[in-house]
């Protein structure tokens, strides 16, 4: 029986996770933002996602990060 050979495969590339600073994997979702939009993708969906992208971050990192909205967008606007 021959040893197991280990083959290593190029990753097609890193990407590093803003918040934790780790690599996200091309099958993992991840969150990027561009020009202030939100979206959630993977790169096995779309591999140029992170194309121009501001930052990317993992989708279970995303939480802690508060994405800021314009001033005046509350939401609720309790006028009386
Ligand atoms: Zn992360």
């Amino acid at each position: 029986m021959p040893g197991k050979v280990s083959i290593l495969i190029p990753m097609p590339q890193g990407l590093t996770c803003v918040i934790c600073n780790d690599t996200i994997g091309v099958y993992e979702p991840l969150v990027v933002v561009k020009n202030f939009n939100v979206s959630r993708t993977s790169l096995a969906m779309e591999p140029a996602a992170a194309d121009g992208a501001d930052a990317v971050f993992h989708e279970s990192c995303a939480p802690t990060l508060r994405i800021t909205r314009p001033a005046g967008q509350d939401g609720s606007s309790s006028h009386r």
